[in-house]
């Protein structure tokens, strides 16, 4: 790392390392120049387990010794690895039908989430797989006339092609190959085919591997096949394509058959790749006596991971910027460069600290809050020692003096504090009860802490290469640092820790916390309107899909209005992959509606 830092790079670290205040003075910022280096070429976007993810940990670490922080007691590093699944290969399935076996990639695949195992049995066509719940008052059982019992499954890939558009909208959340294997498991079934039929879009093709951190499988073997194979299953009854016509129409009492005389003998084989990523922890003593009663910790934190060249299925790169570097200067060089500032004001001031200060910089973040997860469930630190965990994530493109601060919910402590430190500060702060966030906040709160998690809003270069140091708000960011430091440094004097109060999960949200999904919206930031304007929208992404434009102006969706970027945003986090939603926009002053289905971000 040291030799290939740039000059001007060398030059202000060591102004930082001379002279504090100097650098602040000389450089205009505290955290410029740790946001411009660790969203510099040479770390290459900072992908959990890559090179430039390790150069960044080296990075961080040198920063915290700098300061006088150390490694975490009995320790004799600050590094603290974790192993995650960065994705998902075919280990060597295969299938044999009446004599003949496939081995090829193209012929046979294994699903992501597929168990290994070793099946035989007869074969059954179920149509599309597809069960709805009756909730959905839409009758569709692809299994209501069907014995699936310890036979081989085979199902259509998506749902029916040629159904009307509400019906299509019904089918389409629970065409999910994962619901699908799920549903064929619950009946009985050995193991699950998927075929993509030859009137849908991918005829004929395998289903790529997906990036997926599940650890294991789904319970149930299950593989997609080419087209080639299906032949050969619908070798000596009715012809696959006559039978996906008549399933498109969407009527529900399509039901599937056996395929006679068709034995099917499936290996299955998923190689879940394993690496090993750091998160990079230290800790300031306390420098008054602690008070062992009242917690003696708290925790400052921030992901330094990002998505590398976005080959990991998160980016949201257009064709032309795809493979570029994601340099993830807000995501999340920001909150990792304001927790090394606000760690370096406090390990300045004279004032005195009753509690130790954790630092904490987590990786893979970005693939599921895994490195913030791997410490909250086996806490170096015991959990009920922590009093309070303060998340940065996103805080370095914040416009109109508004600062989101999320998961207050989780103490009644917070308003107050708040409201005290922002009266320097003056932002006009907005506040979200809610700890259920898409960054590693959410795991504190599960964890039974404290927290609160600071955000200045999504933009547009949002998850793609165009994220950049150059377009940090330093001066906010740097206002953002100095109110945390203080309300840092009075938890950290504090007498008695903020009270923990659970937040139940909303009854609206999807099960999974922290499901991120896409509208394919650009917002305009620069005009005010009331509600969302569309600077523009992702070509083909849900919203180019709904028919909604540059100059819309989004009002409401999913019965929520919207009165502005905060709104949408945590509108967003209600939404749930593949379920279309209603959205009302005004196109030149008039109201319209459309439908949207956000699609899920990985
Ligand atoms: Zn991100």
């Amino acid at each position: 790392m040291r030799q290939g830092t740039t000059r001007a790079f060398v030059g202000a670290l060591l102004l930082i390392s001379a002279a504090p205040s100097l650098a602040q003075t000389a450089a205009g910022s505290r955290t410029r120049a740790h946001v411009e280096f660790l969203a510099s070429d040479q770390l290459e976007g900072r992908e959990a387990g890559s090179s430039g993810e390790r150069l960044a940990a080296d990075y961080l670490a040198t920063q915290l010794t700098r300061m006088g922080a150390r490694p975490l007691p009995g320790r004799t590093d600050m590094f603290l690895p974790f192993e995650f699944t960065a994705g998902s290969r075919d280990g060597g399935s295969r299938l044999t039908i009446a004599g003949r076996t496939f081995t090829a990639r193209t012929e046979v695949q294994a699903l992501s989430f597929s168990d290994d195992a070793d099946v035989t049995g007869p074969a059954v066509f179920a149509g599309y797989g597809l069960v709805v719940p009756e909730s959905q008052n839409v009758a569709y059982d692809s299994y209501a006339t069907l014995d699936v019992t310890d036979k081989i499954v085979v199902v259509l890939r998506y749902f029916p092609e040629d159904a009307d558009e509400k019906t299509r909208a019904i089918l389409a959340r629970y065409s999910d190959l994962r619901y699908k294997a799920m549903a064929a498991r619950q009946r009985g079934a050995r193991a699950l085919l998927v075929v993509t039929g030859p009137r849908s879009p991918n005829a004929g093709q395998v289903v790529p591997m997906t990036f997926d951190t599940a650890l294991a499988g789904s319970g149930i073997p299950a593989a997609s096949v080419s087209g080639a194979v299906a032949d050969a299953l619908f070798a000596s009854g009715k012809p696959l394509r006559d039978a996906q016509q008549e399933l498109d129409s969407g009527n529900p009492h399509m039901a599937g058959f056996a395929l006679s005389g068709v034995t099917i003998t499936l290996r299955t084989s998923v190689v879940r790749e394993r690496h090993t990523a750091r998160n990079v922890v230290a800790y300031l003593p306390a420098t008054a006596p602690v008070s062992a009663a009242s917690k003696p910790w708290i925790v400052v934190g921030a992901h330094y991971d990002h998505l590398g060249r976005g080959d990991r299925g998160n980016s949201l790169a257009s064709k032309e910027e795809a493979g570029g570097i994601h340099y993830g200067a807000d995501d999340n060089a920001s909150g990792t460069a304001a927790v090394l500032a606000i760690a370096g004001t406090l390990a300045e001031s004279p004032q005195p600290r009753r509690r130790h200060l954790l630092v904490a910089f987590w990786s893979a973040e970005e693939i599921g809050l895994i490195g913030s997860n791997a410490f909250a469930t086996k806490p170096p630190v015991p959990a009920d020692q922590i009093a309070a965990y303060f998340n940065f994530d996103m805080v370095g493109r914040m416009q109109n003096n508004r600062l989101v601060v999320q998961a207050t919910g989780t103490s009644p402590a917070w308003a107050r504090l708040l409201e005290r430190v922002n009266v320097a500060a003056g932002f006009d702060l907005v506040t979200q009860a809610d700890p259920y966030q898409p960054t590693d906040v959410t795991n504190f709160h599960a964890a039974g802490i404290a927290s609160l998690a600071f955000f200045t809003g999504s933009h547009s270069d949002y998850h793609k290469p165009s994220d950049t140091a150059t377009k940090i708000n330093y001066e906010d960011l740097d206002r953002v640092v100095a109110m945390a430091a203080t309300l840092v440094r009075a938890v950290g004097n504090g007498d008695e820790p903020p009270v923990f109060t659970k937040v139940d999960q909303p009854a609206t949200r999807g099960t999974i916390a922290g499901v991120r999904v896409t509208t394919g919206t650009i917002p305009d930031y620069a005009t005010e309107v009331k509600g969302l304007l569309l600077a523009g929208v992702v070509a083909g992404g849900p919203a180019d899909q709904a028919g909604l434009t540059k100059g819309d102006v989004i009002v409401e969706i999913a019965d929520k209005t919207i009165a502005n970027i905060y709104d949408y945003t945590y509108a967003l986090e209600l939404l749930r992959a593949n379920q279309p939603v209603r959205v009302v926009y005004t196109r030149n002053g008039e109201r319209r509606d459309t439908e949207l289905t956000p699609i899920a971000r990985q």
